[in-house]
């Protein structure tokens, strides 16, 4: 039987009690109305108790009771027990993972909606100097340099940030941040000074042994120019290894200046000033004219008089290289355009061939160092496979982007978008 239903049972037959014992005694109803107000007195008795218990968290055993409240008491008693086991496991899991990340390597820090430090581990704590009373305190007050403000600032995170440790500038740390849940960011930092060292090695080996190889070329073209100059002629084979000496001797000089150049984007410092693009589209197109013995190819359209601020030689070679290309790898006798103009947001250089594009598969690797497209055509064309990578290095230092379309059979248009706060006229 349901606790209710004995419940019932228990009143009726306390009624029926008194019934009975009225009809004995005659006095029915004050009998029912003691009756009625035992009942009360008791409840008020019952939910007294029951309150003072809840009150205070419902801790400890419950208190002695008897039918319903009895079973109300085993309940909430159940729940609670429940939730304490809950509680232990929740915690456990906490503490597991608090141990796991306070063991990480790498530095991960809990950022709340304002930038305020919520959570931070031990390489956190050591990496960026953080004491355990910093946690509340906004990471931009604790974390000072302009390029890590500007990237928490940005809202942007898609790359990371270098930066020096604020307590050892020896190391070098890689920033980045993840947001997730509602308005919440996490914070991971990644000690990556020997990659750097590595990189700059890297850097310095090929600068170097691109400049201790320009002499010596220079040398040996000279030598096998001469050479070519005293060759009566009579023996073709050795006019025929002369010329093949020749051109590749002037290949690997393409090849080291190009080394060179992109070792001068990767490490030096940035000078800027104002650059008359309008100008400086007009001379390479001229010398592009020049370079072609065929009818002018090249249709300047300049329709807007900006200047940008940049460093003119490296913008030079940006754009000499997709003119070249443009040039190069395209048929004879087709037209080049190269357009300067401005739209909402940008000011752009847009180069466009007729040439015989690029697939979808290739689009994205052309612009990777030694690159080159092997088509039984391409092939015979000359190149370093380095010109874009350069390219994409001068756009990258003037905060601009390369956009390639291509439709195969009928050309390529190359654009570099330069943005509108670099106009300096
Ligand atoms: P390269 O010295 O070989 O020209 P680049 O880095 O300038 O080196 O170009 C990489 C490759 O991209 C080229 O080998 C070529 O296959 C392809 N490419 C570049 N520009 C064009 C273009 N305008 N049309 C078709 N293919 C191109």
């Amino acid at each position: 039987m349901g606790i209710w239903q004995k419940e019932i049972t228990k009143l009726l037959l306390l009624l029926l009690a008194t019934a009975i014992f009225g009809a004995v005694t005659g006095v029915f109803l004050p009998i029912l109305l003691l009756l009625m107000l035992g009942i009360i007195v008791r409840q008020i008795i019952q939910i007294t108790q029951f309150e003072k218990w809840i009150s205070t968290g419902g801790r400890g055993k419950y208190p002695k009771a008897t039918g319903i409240w009895e079973e109300i008491y085993y309940h909430i008693y159940r729940i609670k027990k429940n939730e304490k086991r809950r509680k232990k496991k929740l915690g456990k899991m906490i503490d597991q993972f608090r141990q796991s990340t306070e063991a990480l390597p790498d530095a991960a820090i809990v950022l709340g909606i304002d930038d305020e430090i919520d959570w931070a581990n031990k390489a956190a704590r050591d990496v960026f100097g953080l004491q355990q009373s910093d946690k509340g305190q906004r990471i931009p007050n604790l974390i000072r340099f302009p390029e890590f403000i500007s990237y928490l600032k940005s809202g942007d995170y898609k790359e990371s940030v270098i930066l020096p440790s604020p307590v050892d500038n020896r190391i070098t740390l890689e920033v980045r941040i993840i947001p997730y849940g509602a308005g919440l960011r996490l914070l991971l930092a990644q000690d990556v000074t020997q990659l750097k060292k590595m990189e700059r090695m890297r850097k310095d080996f090929v600068a170097n042994v691109s400049h201790e190889l320009r002499t010596p070329l220079t040398v040996l073209k000279g030598y096998l120019e001469t050479l070519q100059d005293l060759d009566d002629e009579n023996s073709p084979l050795l006019t025929n290894s002369f010329q093949q000496m020749l051109g590749q001797t002037e290949r690997m000089q393409h090849l080291v200046d190009d080394l060179l150049l992109l070792a001068r984007l990767e490490t030096q410092q940035k000078k800027t000033k104002c650059v008359n693009v309008p100008e400086l589209l007009s001379q390479i197109c001229k010398e592009g004219d020049t370079l072609e013995n065929a009818s002018r190819r090249i249709e300047l359209t300049l329709e807007t008089a900006v200047h940008i601020r940049g460093e003119e030689q490296e913008l030079r070679s940006a754009f000499t290289n997709l003119l070249s290309n443009a040039l190069k790898y395209s048929p004879e006798n087709s037209l080049v355009k190269v357009r300067w103009y401005q739209d909402n947001v940008s000011i752009i250089l847009a180069i466009e061939d007729q040439g015989e594009g690029i697939t979808k598969v290739e689009m994205p690797r052309i612009t990777e160092r030694f690159y080159r497209i092997e088509t039984k055509r391409l092939k015979k064309v000359n190149g370093t496979g380095l010109g874009l990578a350069i390219v994409k290095h001068v756009l990258m230092r003037h905060d601009a982007h390369l956009n390639i379309t291509s439709e195969l059979g009928k050309g390529s248009c190359f654009s570099c978008r330069f943005p509108i706060c670099r106009i300096c006229m």
